[in-house]
């Protein structure tokens, strides 16, 4: 008798259980259905990733609504469109003998009226993101007076969203003595500030230690220059050629720029981001899933909760802007008992943010090099030898053997060897030959904050009534200057003003772009300010060292760029990627339409993409 059995749940329901192949409940299961079941209770639930928690709220609404009944009975709240989708879908499977169950998806950027003719037709359960669910309400397409059970999943990450307004608006409508039930990943202040208004004496499960991530992943860190970013990518993936990861960045823009580069030097990548249409994005994650990309580009949001199987390595290429994020993100490796890797790219100014990570996850980093040219120039020959010892021989060949021994007849096994293998090397190997060593000696110390000596600080009179926080203004400034990441550092902004610095030699040049720039209908006003900001660390996150760069345009070889453009090679559009002083900002990643200030920059044409590409390690990934 499985274990399942014993946690009270239905006949139709234990069987949707066998034929989906779930054996033995999760911890979080197994603490959360016989609880709900029995009890009409709110409850609170801290389990990680990966843990299950869509089937442990999922069984129990399932078998307390009456599916005969047309009325809303039951609605569950989600951050992203991806996971809305995920959940419905896993609940259509765990009810699939549930006669009369319709679950209906409810998110952005897809057509209102088919979503709201799909609820007439009678919904008990709504999958819903906020932003649509809100607008949905308001029209008076959905009602939810009736709802008897609420579930608020990734937590967390809906407020992370800013979507606290959006939930309380929503929870509005429902009735005072429906059960909430509240899951999360992690238990930051907002989170308890949610469960305290919005539930009454909730019950609470937790699963594992908070916040830690699974036993199954090694955590590694690099450490390189800012502009080496890329090429040290290019390094992990080469050394791990069979490699399918996600890879984390900050914002849409580096990830379409990271996967565009990825694609160009013929791997096979592809972005994943809010810019995507809904379309485009069921794409990638379809060939994501049938491993026709190894690796996808992602933002935060995007990726959050996608549950791919046998990802081997997780890359953080920056690291997010949140270090609570690192633990959902390093969450998409080592699951179902199997073993990952997620590895780090840091500048020497963010060795800070390791540390402060090996808290929340509670396990240390193995710092390490990235491997010199010559040593993926090995990786790459024995995975080659490797793959022709465990090739089956195609005796379609056969035939042609006579003719091809005849071709061959001078060489000796030997030299048959070197010349096979010559083949996929020399690329490699020319490409690899004179690389430079990309790592960064860091501090013992681990403070790795190199203030720059040289520096001045400046005054804006713009601020967080702008719209901006210090990323925005940091990437704004970055915008306007064409400076590096690490060459705009110490921003921080307040309500009506912020600072930054930067390099003294700069100044000039970044006065003049900044002064009269146009920012959210302010006109931006800059002067140098006499306070030289904190020498310390900075108490709060984010980065922000003196690392010299020139900015981070990408290092590598020529120009080949020609060769691959326009070919069957690439397999997304590109995204509407705008050059030019109106470019919408992005807020990190936050998705929707919240956020992001628009601002009118008086040069125009500024940034290109870049065209200093890296070329080696060009090939195809596919079969
Ligand atoms: P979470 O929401 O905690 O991140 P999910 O509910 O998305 O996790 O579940 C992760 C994966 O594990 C899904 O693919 C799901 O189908 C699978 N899964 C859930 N419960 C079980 C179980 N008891 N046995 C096997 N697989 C399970
Ligand atoms: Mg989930």
């Amino acid at each position: 008798m499985s274990k399942f059995q014993e946690l009270g749940l239905q006949e139709n329901l234990l069987q949707a259980i066998t034929d989906m192949g779930f054996e033995t409940p999760s911890e979080v299961q197994e603490k959360a259905i016989p609880l709900l079941l029995e009890n009409e209770t709110d409850i609170v639930s801290l389990a990680q990733t990966g843990t299950g928690k869509t089937a442990a709220f999922g069984f129990p609404m399932l078998q307390k609504i009456n599916p005969e009944s047309r009325t809303t009975q039951g609605l569950i709240l989600s951050p992203t469109r991806e996971l809305c989708l995920q959940i419905t879908n896993e609940l259509k499977n765990y009810g699939k003998y549930v006669k009369g169950l319709n679950v209906v998806a409810v998110y952005g950027g897809a057509s209102i009226t088919d979503q709201a003719s799909k609820i007439k037709k009678g919904a008990q359960i709504i999958v819903a993101t906020p932003g649509r669910m809100k607008d949905m309400i308001g029209r008076r397409m959905i009602d939810i007076s009736k709802i008897e059970y609420c579930v608020l999943d990734e937590a967390d990450e809906m407020l992370n969203m800013g979507f606290y307004e959006d939930i309380t608006e929503i929870l509005s409508h429902s009735p005072e003595d429906k059960s909430t039930w509240l899951f999360s990943a992690t238990m930051p202040k907002e989170v308890s500030t949610i469960a305290k208004k919005f539930m009454n004496d909730p019950m609470e499960i937790t699963v594992g230690t908070k916040n830690t991530g699974s036993k199954n992943v090694t955590h590694e860190f690099y450490m390189v220059g800012a502009r080496d970013r890329y090429q040290a990518l290019k390094r992990l993936a080469d050394t791990n050629p069979n490699i399918f990861s996600v890879i984390f960045c900050r914002t849409k823009r580096d990830t379409q720029k990271v996967a565009e580069m990825l694609i160009e030097d013929g791997y096979s990548a592809a972005a994943l981001h809010g810019d995507l249409s809904q379309n485009q994005r069921d794409l990638v994650m379809k060939s994501f899933r049938n491993r026709q990309i190894q690796m996808l580009v992602a933002t935060d949001v995007a990726a959050r909760g996608i549950d791919v199987e046998d990802i081997t390595h997780v890359i953080n290429y920056q690291l997010p802007d949140e270090i609570e994020t690192y633990t959902h993100r390093s969450g998409r490796t080592g699951r179902a008992g199997k073993s990952g890797v997620s590895m780090v790219i840091i500048t020497k100014s963010e060795q800070r943010k390791i540390k402060a990570i090996e808290k929340i996850i509670q396990k240390e980093f193995i710092k390490k090099d990235v491997p010199n040219g010559m040593e993926i120039c090995e990786i790459q020959l024995f995975h080659l030898a490797n793959k022709v010892k465990n090739t089956d021989v195609n005796h379609e060949i056969d035939t042609y053997l006579p003719r091809l021994n005849e071709v061959l007849e001078e060489f000796s096994k030997e030299e048959l060897i070197k010349k096979v293998f010559s083949v996929e090397f020399t690329r490699f190997y020319n490409y690899y030959r004179k690389a430079k060593d990309l790592n960064v000696q860091g501090r013992a110390d681990g403070g790795g904050e190199e203030y720059s000596k040289n520096s001045v600080r400046y005054f804006v009179n713009v601020g967080r009534k702008d719209d901006l926080e210090w990323m925005d203004l940091k990437d704004l400034v970055r915008e306007l200057t064409q400076l590096g990441k690490d060459d705009v550092f110490h921003v921080d902004t307040m309500d009506t003003f912020s600072f930054f610095n930067t390099d003294e030699k700069h100044s000039e040049m970044v006065i003049a772009a900044l002064q009269g720039v146009e920012i959210n209908g302010r006109t931006i006003d800059i002067e140098i300010s006499k306070d030289k900001g904190r020498k310390g660390g900075r108490g709060r996150k984010g980065g922000g060292g003196g690392f010299k760069g020139k900015g981070d345009r990408r290092g590598g070889g020529g120009n080949r760029r020609g060769e691959r453009r326009g070919g069957g090679d690439r397999k997304f559009d590109k995204g509407d990627r705008k050059s030019g002083g109106d470019r919408k900002f992005e807020k990190s990643d936050r998705e929707g339409d919240r956020g992001g200030a628009k601002f009118k920059g008086k040069r125009r044409g500024a940034s290109k993409p870049s065209d200093s590409k890296g070329t080696g390690g060009r090939r195809r990934r596919r079969g």
